[in-house]
């Protein structure tokens, strides 16, 4: 897919807000600092569009980002922040159960993962939540020049059997640094904005 052109359209908290069109959503998760800002950036070939090193505290939006007038890419504000509090967690679990729920042009999921580290109790939490809903879900290793290639397929292991992952549910590794998966992540995206 060659992006031509990507901008941040809104940044939603509610569904009065989301934009209208009807065109195909991505959604994108992950906790702060997997590497969700520069997943984005990679993807949409511009160096900082999508703000990398988020830091807690910061606005928790839905951030809708235009690709090439034909889909969008929503992202999902990081969680697994210790020091948000059980006030912001709520609002958060809210915005998002609200859009995974009712949003008819949501067509996958991104769940990005440090390969590095077996997936976090809340990145569970997070796949099986999208499970739950039947959203399909495209799982991310993000980070995968960080340990040499003969380890990637062991790593890759633990994720799978940590989320429990479901077969039809594809894992990319992927590299914002090296470019590593960028081509596979976006054929797999088309072949669900297509279903
Ligand atoms: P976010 O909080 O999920 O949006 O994460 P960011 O995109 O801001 O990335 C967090 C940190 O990890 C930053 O210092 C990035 O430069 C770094 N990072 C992200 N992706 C990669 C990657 O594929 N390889 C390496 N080596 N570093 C990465």
């Amino acid at each position: 897919m060659k992006v031509t052109k990507a901008e941040i359209v809104i940044s939603a908290v509610k569904p009065e807000q989301y934009p209208e069109g009807g065109l195909p959503e991505i959604g994108l998760a992950g906790r702060s600092n997997v590497g969700k800002s520069s997943f984005i950036n990679k993807m949409i070939a511009r160096k900082n569009l999508a703000r990398t090193s988020s830091r807690p505290g910061k606005t928790q939006t839905l951030n809708f980002y235009i690709i090439n007038e034909e889909l969008y890419f929503v992202d999902v504000p990081g969680y697994g922040f210790a020091k948000v509090s059980k006030t912001e967690r709520e609002a958060w679990g809210k915005m998002i159960e609200r859009y995974i729920m009712q949003r008819e042009q949501l067509k996958a999921v991104v769940l990005l993962v440090d390969i590095r580290h077996a997936p976090s109790a809340d990145d569970v939490m997070m796949y099986e939540w999208l499970k739950h809903y039947e959203i399909p879900v495209i799982v991310v290793a993000t980070k995968c020049d960080k340990i040499p290639k003969g380890k990637w397929e062991k790593h890759l292991k633990v994720v799978r059997e940590t989320l429990k992952k479901h077969p039809d549910d594809p894992l990319i590794k992927f590299s914002s640094e090296l470019g590593i998966g960028k081509d596979e992540a976006w054929g797999t995206i088309m072949s669900y904005i297509k279903k």
